[in-house]
């Protein structure tokens, strides 16, 4: 959320109330005088860009027209077709979908309406669930609205006031929202027109300036989120600063539904999510596990060229073990509850680290034996509120591709580098290209040494640097227990996930007393490196799905070719080239019902196979097939052998995207 000038006492750090004047800082180093208490919009309408700026910057906060200002600023205008510009049309939207409603049906009462990613929604205490068609009502009262042009006013109201608007309106909630506002906060009243709400701001000058909106979806919602509260019923909308791009991005969503791994895993049979099973608990469909197994493969070769050894351990561990590591007291809320065998208190893992650091401690260890690369693909129960499930990127059990790194101080500047390579070589096979990378440095609580910690972040920062990867440093924002690096990939539609985690812990080596002899045969403190690369194997599934909208490249695909006959003749050279292909180790399926070809094409379209190869008399007779790829044009008909050689790089996780 943007900070709000309105709100924000900051701003008026330098209250001149003795002077008249003010002096104004405009964008290009011009400088002006006004009177005290000038408002954002006649600077505005003094610099004559009136008619394209939506709000502006005052000293760096959002401020909208109406903002009085009272001391010497620096302002800058706010673009309506810029990324700021959406927060105030967004925001206005929701007065003018609330004003809609409430003319609509009365009844209905305003409870907040805030703007959120991509657009915004309004909470109403109403009777019923708004329907499809209550929407589209909704919507076309919203236009005569905009059409109007109302201008928008902001008035400063006591809290007695205030209350007193609202009691006398029936709003109930707007009046339990003012008797909750602190005693020293401003409170202000936009009213556009005859219609007005309780709000903060900023807005648009004008419901004129909404000239792109839809409304996308209704939902019940607790007032407040709290499930003892009331149901509220809410609307989601979008804006944009014009149709274009408002279209654009509904098409996006569009094709994002399309995508939606949900409909697609079940659609392609990879995997299910049952309530008799329980939420938030993944069951991988035969596909879906030859997709995982594909993936494992590949995780496995390269972990094995990189150094690393693989673990397993158990699902479960004594209690005294999460006392030791800190999370049962810490980490409990994400925790599942205990369980009791023989007098003993056993406790399902919410993370695999205490089992590799019990592993590192059966022995002594020497500086020369570090570092240690353990990694495992471990499987954690983590509680998740039921609201927050979904689908396979919000899940209760999960499989980690988990990694610990025990190394000296001296090499985590070599190792976060080793991890950076692993993790861009997986994520570029996989057909990601674009992150988003975020370094997070020391928090105002921390264990540690202060010098230990600069001396982690300068090895993180300088890993990145040397792979020349562009980051942003989130300052403060690492955990108690040292600074890490978060990777997000970003899928073919723009949209960002958080996936890679590379972790550095001054914490757990302490609590677990863990130690190495260095070479002055002394014991030292190891460091120790969390990181995983694909999170977890359901989410990255889930990510992928989404990417490829469920046509896999040929090495991934569950089945990579189908062979379909064309009449019954064919069915014995089809078994014979179905042979052939299973000697190869293709994931190879066939079609020899009696059903058109016609049909048989559509089908594996649907389901996405990458290749059909097609089955007559001419590749009878010629020991051929016909090959059809998925999305393009029949190829001529080859031999199986040179179909073989024309898919080699294909079938390579190596090689295929050279392909692309
Ligand atoms: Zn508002
Ligand atoms: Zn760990």
């Amino acid at each position: 959320m943007q900070e709000v000038a309105g709100s924000n006492p900051a701003v008026l750090t330098t209250k001149l109330n003795n002077m008249a004047e003010i002096n104004i800082q405009l964008p290009n180093g011009v400088n002006k005088s006004f009177p005290i208490g000038t408002t954002v919009g006649e600077v505005i309408e003094s610099i004559g860009v009136q008619s394209s700026a939506v709000g502006a910057k005052v000293n760096g906060n959002l401020a909208d027209f109406f903002f009085e200002i009272d001391c010497d600023s620096e302002i800058e205008p706010i673009k309506i077709n810029s990324e700021e510009g959406l927060y105030f049309i967004r925001h206005t939207a929701a007065h003018i979908m609330a004003e809609a409603v409430q003319s609509l049906y009365p009844e209905a009462k305003v409870t907040i309406g805030p703007v959120i990613d991509n657009g915004f929604y309004y909470d109403f205490e109403y009777s019923r669930g708004f329907t499809p068609e209550d929407l589209e009502k909704i919507e076309n009262k919203m236009k005569e609205i905009v059409n109007q042009k109302k201008p928008l006013t902001r008035k400063t109201v006591s809290r007695d006031d205030a209350i007193g608007i609202f009691n006398k309106d029936g709003e109930t909630y707007k009046v339990e929202i003012v008797n909750d506002l602190p005693s020293d906060q401003q409170i202000t009243i936009y009213d556009q027109d005859g219609w007005y709400d309780l709000c903060r701001g900023p807005h648009a000058p004008s419901t004129g300036f909404v000239k792109a909106f839809k409304l996308l979806s209704s939902a019940g919602a607790y007032w407040r989120g709290d499930e003892k509260n009331a149901m509220l019923q809410r609307i989601y909308g979008t804006a944009f600063w014009d149709r274009k791009e408002l279209k654009g991005y509904l098409n996006r969503l569009e094709e994002a539904k399309k995508r939606d791994h949900r409909k697609v895993g079940k659609e392609l049979d990879l995997f299910s999510i049952q309530e008799e099973v329980g939420a938030g608990l993944v069951l991988w469909h035969p596909k879906g596990s030859r997709i995982r197994r594909v993936i494992e493969d590949f995780w496995r070769e390269q972990h094995d060229r990189y150094g690393y050894e693989l673990l397993y351990t158990p699902h479960i561990a004594n209690i005294d073990l999460w006392k030791t590591s800190g999370h049962l007291e810490f980490y409990s809320e994400n925790m599942y509850p205990r369980m009791e065998v023989d007098n003993t208190e056993y406790q399902i893992k919410p993370m695999n680290c205490p089992f590799h650091i019990m592993i590192y401690k059966t022995d002594i260890r020497s500086y020369r034996d570090l570092p240690l690369r353990w990694a495992e693909i471990g499987t954690v129960y983590r509680y998740e509120r039921s609201g927050v499930l979904h689908g396979l990127l919000r899940v209760r059990g999960f499989s980690q591709d988990d990694a610990h790194i025990f190394c000296r101080p001296d090499q985590i500047e070599e190792e976060v580098l080793g991890v950076l390579n692993l993790t861009i070589l997986f994520l570029k096979t996989f057909g990601f290209d674009d992150y988003e990378i975020y370094l997070s440095t020391r928090p105002e609580k921390f264990v540690g040494e202060v010098e230990v910690w600069d001396r982690a972040t300068d090895a993180l920062r300088n890993a990145l640097d040397s792979k020349g990867l562009e980051y942003e440093v989130d300052e403060g924002g690492g955990a108690f227990y040292g600074p890490k690096i978060d990777l997000k990939i970003k899928d073919v539609l723009g949209r960002a996930w958080q996936c890679s985690t590379v972790q550095v812990d001054f914490n757990l080596p302490e609590r677990f007393d863990m130690s190495f002899i260095g070479d002055d045969n002394a014991r030292h403190q190891p460091i120790m490196i969390h990181r995983a690369i694909f999170g977890s194997m359901e989410r990255f599934f889930g990510v992928l799905i989404e990417h490829y909208g469920g046509a896999f490249p040929l090495w991934l695909s569950p089945v990579q070719v189908r062979i379909a006959t064309i009449a019954d003749e064919h069915l014995e050279y089809g078994e014979k080239v179905h042979q052939v292909l299973k000697e190869k180790n293709m994931r190879v399926e066939t079609d020899f019902r009696n059903e058109k070809l016609g049909f048989k094409v559509r089908e594996a379209q649907l389901e996405k196979i990458p290749y059909l190869l097609v089955i007559g008399n001419n590749e009878m007779e010629s020991g051929t097939v016909a090959p059809r790829k998925l999305g393009g044009k029949n190829l001529p008909s080859i031999t199986i052998e040179d179909f073989l050689n024309s898919i080699e790089s294909e079938l390579d996780p190596q090689t295929w995207r050279e392909v692309e």
